[in-house]
């Protein structure tokens, strides 16, 4: 068994103000990866051009970030970084932009490199990343994963890159700002990850610990998302959730869901988080050995996967237009990723996954 999680992480309150010297070792010209909007609305953008000015860092913004970045985002963020000379980037949003943020650090070290060769490139060289999340959700500012959207595929996928932020930075007061319809779909990344990594084939004794403390955490977090209260607590225990999901999949990886939550995003249009959450029931109930299910379920101080089944129909109201045929086109992409299958600890067949499928959505 191993463990590895080289970031360093400072969490709490004004944690980029008193902690800005770390940033100096990074270089003296630094690239600011955002989204359009949340960066600076979150405070988290303002709170990071002080630090950088008072340390006469030199930086330049690239806030062209959508949500799921494509591949020819990342590659214009290239552009600038490269004009720019930068040492080192610094992702500010949701997971959007921190993985936009991995992604162009590859890019810019790497400038010969065509933009869909990178999924087939054996490890290479990037730049360093800061994140700082403004979502509690994705837990990237702590994963080594870069999820970009393929327009040549159709579908979503991981860079196949090892790019660890060196630096992340969770101070709550940033997902203040964040929409109630925000805040659930996210929430629900977090657990989500939570699940498919405790749930997993490879079972880490090191991760466990990480997981079981993040159900815990769920048992006060759900009730306060079914009543929208959003209070600090809640927002400082979600952040801490979500980076806990965010060390639990960068060890065991997801499963079922997320893989086959990425065609439901592509075409139906549905939030990441979402787009897990809806499968996430009928994925549970397709366990066969229900040991360290109902582990779960008991740290969440839930009786039945039904209790579970009910919160998430309360906080996931869908109405997703969408047919067999295409469930049955989905799967066939889904087949060809065989690591969410072998993170799966079962054998599952083609048409296993499509009842999952018809289970959630039809
Ligand atoms: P997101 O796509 O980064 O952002 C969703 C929306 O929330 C955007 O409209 C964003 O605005 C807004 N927003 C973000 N922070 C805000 C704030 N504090 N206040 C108000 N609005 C705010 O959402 P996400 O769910 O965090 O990230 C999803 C992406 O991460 C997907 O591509 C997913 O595949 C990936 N992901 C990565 C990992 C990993 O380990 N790397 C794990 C799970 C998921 P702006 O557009 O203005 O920023
Ligand atoms: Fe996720």
């Amino acid at each position: 068994m191993s463990y590895y999680l080289p970031t360093k992480i400072i969490f709490g309150q004004d944690a980029i103000n008193n902690n800005k010297e770390l940033l100096k070792e990074l270089g003296c010209r630094a690239l600011l990866v955002t989204g359009r909007s949340s960066a600076r609305a979150s405070g988290a953008l303002e709170d990071m051009e002080r630090a950088l000015q008072e340390l006469g860092i030199v930086y330049f913004i690239f806030d062209q970030v959508e949500e799921n970045p494509s591949v020819e985002t990342i590659l214009e963020g290239r552009r600038l970084g490269l004009e720019k000379e930068v040492d080192f980037l610094i992702g500010i949003g949701g997971g959007s932009p921190m993985d936009a943020a991995k992604a162009i650090s590859v890019f810019i070290k790497n400038p010969q490199l065509e933009g869909y060769d990178v999924f087939s490139s054996p490890q290479l060289a990037f730049l360093p990343v800061v994140a700082v999340a403004t979502t509690s959700g994705t837990g990237s500012e702590v994963t080594q994963y870069s999820i970009v959207t393929s327009k040549k595929e159709r579908t979503k996928k991981n860079l196949g890159q090892t790019i660890f932020p060196e630096l992340a930075f969770l101070d709550p007061s940033y997902t203040y700002s964040l929409s109630r319809e925000v805040t659930i779909s996210t929430g629900i990344d977090a657990f989500t990850h939570l699940v498919e990594g405790y749930l997993n084939t490879r079972i880490d004794p090191y991760a466990d610990i990480l997981a079981e403390r993040g159900f815990s955490l769920f048992k006060e977090l759900f009730p306060k998302m079914l009543a929208s209260d959003f209070d600090q607590d809640f927002r400082r225990d979600l952040m801490l959730a979500s980076s806990l999901g965010g060390m639990v999949i960068a060890q065991n990886g997801t499963s079922l869901p997320h893989g086959m939550g990425y065609a439901l995003t592509y075409f139906k249009g549905l939030a990441h988080g979402l787009a897990n959450g809806v499968l996430t029931p009928a994925f549970l109930r397709a366990f066969q050995d229900k040991t360290r299910l109902n582990r779960m379920l008991e740290l969440m101080g839930l009786n039945s996967l039904d209790d579970l089944e009910e919160i998430f129909a309360s906080l996931i109201k869908l109405e997703i237009d969408i047919s067999s045929e295409e469930l049955e086109e989905y799967i066939r992409d889904f087949y060809s990723n065989k690591e969410k299958l072998r993170n799966f600890p079962q054998e599952i067949s083609m048409e296993g996954v499509l009842r999952i499928y018809k289970d959630s959505l039809l």
